[in-house]
């Protein structure tokens, strides 16, 4: 997805107010109301007609008459207001180069006053697993139309949390620096996914740190539920980071087992067909009686030690509530549960592909548009409280 930071820069208080009244209108409409969009607005003299036009040529908005005269936010115009937040926060001032495009999410570099970069990331929830979301309508009721906002909020709230709890008991994994809609902020990890890696010095050594990060997330508590190749990051020093956390669950969530085997397998998997994994030797070191598969080599689900059930206390800290855990488990979780019994995000090629289908939006970090830091003139709205309201009305 295009994501053109410098109409941002042409973006005036009033389109702002305009996509903001939009988003509020949001809670409770598939389609906002002209006429309700202009009375949350607030602009003098039927101005925001005016504006609406101008957000609908930007493609911030989508319009649509066929019940009635409405609009909607497109991706693009949640992302400008998440981005217009983070600028206000002071947390960067420019967007770079789209640096990846994951399953459900868009990833960018942004960078900050002092030069720092960092990525950000932009949950598309709805973008593959609409068919899930769509049979869960259920659920959702006569909200069904928004879910993709709520969702993806959720997500990224989600992911921030649990990133930064991880970060706090000392795994390896970006430092979450911020959040606001479907938006994450978080250090760039200077690696490639190992997925592109073809050689490492130490791959026995890596693989055991690997194996060894699910053993301790579960001994906290915690699952990461697509452990793969796509989601391990590791640097030219062999360090190891992980990423993507939004559809981590609890040990004791009712498929944990099933969870937590599915990552080990995953990682067995991947280091044997790859880097020609020598099972021998671990098996060696602690059995020499001859050993039929390998399968007594994996760490069992049943043995593992809770060292604390450390999350409930952080995550609520972020703001991530158990009841925010169970509307997300319903998509997410379950989706992946429906999706295959692989666990991995795709093939390889897949992956490639995406990246590459990609390569003629992504911009040169040269080109980095600067974001002038302004006043927030967007009308009185707290996030969580549209997410809530939306929710439990
Ligand atoms: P998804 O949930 O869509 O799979 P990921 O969080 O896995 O999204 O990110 C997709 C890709 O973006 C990753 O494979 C990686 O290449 C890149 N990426 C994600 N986070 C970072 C980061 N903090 N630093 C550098 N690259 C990242
Ligand atoms: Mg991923």
């Amino acid at each position: 997805m295009k994501l053109d930071v410098d109409v941002l820069r042409y973006l005036s208080k009033d389109d702002f107010r305009v996509l903001t009244a939009v988003e509020m209108g949001m809670r409770n409409h598939e389609i906002v109301p002209s006429e309700l969009i202009d009375r949350i607005a607030c602009l003098k003299h039927g101005g925001t007609y005016k504006v609406l036009k101008n957000l609908l040529k930007h493609k911030l908005l989508h319009h649509d008459s066929s019940k009635y005269d409405g609009f909607r936010l497109t991706y693009l115009g949640y992302d400008f207001l998440a981005i217009k937040t983070m600028v206000s926060r002071g947390i960067f001032t420019g967007v770079g180069r789209q640096i990846g495009v994951g399953k459900e999410s868009d990833i960018f570099e942004v960078v900050k006053e002092d030069g720092t970069v960092l990525a950000m990331k932009l949950h598309r929830l709805g973008r593959v697993s609409f068919r899930a979301v769509k049979s869960k309508r259920d659920y959702l009721r006569h909200r069904s139309s928004y879910n993709w906002l709520y969702l993806s909020r959720l997500a990224a709230l989600k992911e921030f949390a649990f990133m930064k709890a991880l970060e706090e008991h000392g795994f390896p994994v970006p430092n979450a620096v911020d959040c606001n809609r479907h938006c994450v902020i978080m250090s760039l990890v200077h690696g490639y996914p190992l997925v592109q890696v073809k050689q490492l010095q130490n791959s026995d050594a890596i693989f055991e740190t690997i194996l060894g990060l699910v053993v301790r997330m579960a001994e906290h508590g915690l699952i990461h539920c697509d452990f793969n190749e796509f989601n391990i990051m590791i640097d030219d020093d062999e360090k190891i980071t992980m990423i993507d956390f939004p559809q981590m669950v609890s040990v004791s969530h009712r498929n944990a087992k099933m969870y937590f085997d599915r990552d080990v397998e995953c990682i067995f998997k991947f280091f044997k067909k790859r880097f020609n994994l020598s099972l021998q030797e671990n098996e060696d070191e602690s059995d020499d009686s001859e050993v039929d598969s390998d399968e007594e080599c994996r760490p069992q689900f049943s043995e593992i030690k809770k060292v604390s059930g450390f999350l409930d206390k952080e995550l609520e800290a972020s703001g991530f509530t158990g009841k925010d855990q169970e509307d997300i488990e319903r998509f997410i979780v379950e989706d992946v549960e429906e999706d295959s019994d692989s666990g991995a995000e795709g093939t390889e090629d897949e992956e490639y592909n995406a990246d590459s289908t990609n390569e003629s939006n992504i911009k040169d970090f040269d080109s980095v548009c600067s974001l002038k830091k302004e006043e927030d003139s967007t009308p009185d709205c707290e996030d969580r409280q549209i997410e809530h309201e939306a929710v439990e009305e």
